[in-house]
């Protein structure tokens, strides 16, 4: 039996030489899938089980590639996106839990979430990253 699988292992070790694999990109793929397809039930919800079932194989594709480049192309993307959206949820986040002692603003060049004291009148305020400087009300 442990033979068996030291074949099917070194089988599959074979087949996926120059292929590009896993990536966060593709875990991120996978999950959203899985979330689509269980969440759907396959009731009135067709289209999201189908549009699951996509991402599923979209991930697998990008597992089996050969294309380095585009598939890193891609995780630049998802990257970048998830970027984005993680500063904006944290400064949301920031903005309601510490309304009452910061504003809270976000550098427009660089994205760097940028923290003012309140009740200080009008204030300029430095970015840290790449000195942008912005006139802001506290
Ligand atoms: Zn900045």
């Amino acid at each position: 039996m442990k033979n068996l699988l030291d074949k099917l292992r070194y089988r599959l070790t074979i087949f996926m030489q120059g292929r590009y694999g896993i990536d966060s990109f593709s875990y991120f793929l996978t999950a959203a899938g899985a979330v689509l397809a269980v969440i759907s039930g396959g009731g009135y919800l067709r289209y999201m089980f189908f549009t699951g079932i996509l991402l599923e194989v979209w991930a697998i594709f990008r597992c089996l590639s050969r294309k380095f480049d585009r598939r890193r192309d891609e995780l630049r993307s998802y990257l970048d996106v998830k970027r984005y959206v993680l500063i904006r949820v944290k400064l949301v986040k920031l903005k309601i839990t510490e309304r009452k002692e910061y504003k809270y603003v976000l550098c427009g060049s660089c994205d760097k979430i940028l923290r003012i004291p309140k009740g200080k009148g009008k204030v300029t305020v430095t970015c840290p990253i790449c000195g942008r400087q912005y006139k802001k009300r506290s």
